[in-house]
């Protein structure tokens, strides 16, 4: 295909690619010329078990394809030793896709410990270790990449997932500092939050729905975001069944009090409408824009009247 956007060359680490989304992930950049490590642990959905198969599957349908990839089957808790294995075998590391995910639904009331701290630990700190150890790498060469996996139920809200809200919203927060501290160097990190047929959402959704929501639908935003030519940095995107959309914030005007004056509950009552009224909005892009309304009124300083 004329300009096809293509990986030669690059290397790219997948965790949690041996099914659902990361596969889907992993047979694209496969199929594009890059090199793939098929990251995946080979457990069960919300956690437990171990096992070579998922990846080592993957590894051969790419290879099948005539693509060139590797497994690995560490838990993303130990994300040093997955960029370990792809210096080993292919030298360097262009691309990371904080993938892997498990769940543990449960009502807030019922959710233990284990359910909070397990879901924590393969989402953030997975994201984390993988992301820190290929870090480095990255900034050095001037071209680096980074996807993570976000959610509905993060931005959003969804009942019994507290703990994987948490971990998907701070996953977008986590994507946003690193997208700024990375710009300087060319590294680019982007989050998304798809929607898709998976053995993850097969107990959820209605089976029609798993069927149409095919993961493929989904990665073609990955490979767009990750590639050379692709400029967006720090973004929030919502993906699945063929829509692509982007995400802001969006502030109401609300309502500014001049600081020396008495502002009381009372106050705030009576100016409700005007905090809560969307009808005229900003959309703060940056922490600068965010503190602007809030400086600008402090430094106007106390009213005289
Ligand atoms: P999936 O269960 O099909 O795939 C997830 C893979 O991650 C599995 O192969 C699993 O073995 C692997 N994995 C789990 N724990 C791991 C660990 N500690 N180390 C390495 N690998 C591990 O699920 P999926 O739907 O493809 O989900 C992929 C990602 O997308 C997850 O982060 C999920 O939270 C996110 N997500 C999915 C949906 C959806 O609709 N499917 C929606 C929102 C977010």
């Amino acid at each position: 295909m004329a300009n096809e956007l293509r990986f030669d060359g690059k290397v790219v680490i997948i965790t949690g690619a041996g099914n659902g989304l990361g596969r889907s992930h992993a047979l694209l950049f496969g199929s594009r010329g890059a090199k793939v490590v098929v990251n995946d642990l080979g457990g069960g959905h919300t956690g437990g078990g171990k096992s070579s198969a998922a990846a080592d599957k993957v590894v051969e349908e790419i290879k099948a394809l005539g693509g060139e990839a590797v497994a690995n089957y560490d838990s993303v808790e130990d994300g040093a030793k997955i960029v370990q294995s792809a210096l080993d075998h292919f030298k360097r590391v262009d691309v990371v896709i904080n993938n892997a995910g498990i769940l543990r639904d449960v009502s807030f009331a019922k959710m233990t410990e284990e359910d909070w701290d397990l879901i924590y630990r393969v989402h953030v700190l997975g994201a984390f270790r993988v992301t820190h150890a290929a870090w480095p790498h990255l900034r050095d060469q001037g071209y680096g990449r980074v996807i993570v996996t976000a959610s509905a139920a993060g931005i959003y809200g969804n009942f019994g997932q507290a703990n994987y809200s948490l971990a998907k919203l701070g996953l977008v927060g986590f994507a946003q500092t690193l997208a700024l501290e990375g710009a300087k160097k060319n590294v680019h990190v982007n989050a998304i939050a798809p929607i898709a047929g998976s053995r993850m959402t097969e107990t959820i959704l209605p089976k029609e729905l798993i069927d149409a929501l095919k993961p493929e639908y989904v990665t073609p935003l990955v490979a767009w975001l990750c590639h050379e030519d692709c400029s967006e940095n720090g973004g929030l995107y919502e993906v699945g069944g063929g829509f692509f959309g982007k995400l802001r914030w969006e502030r109401t005007k609300g309502k500014t009090f001049r600081v020396g004056r008495s502002i009381t509950p009372e106050t705030l009552k009576q100016s409700w409408d005007d905090v809560v009224s969307f009808e005229k909005a900003d959309h703060p892009a940056n922490v600068n824009e965010s503190m602007a309304p809030i400086l600008t009124n402090v430094q106007a300083g106390p009213s005289r009247g």
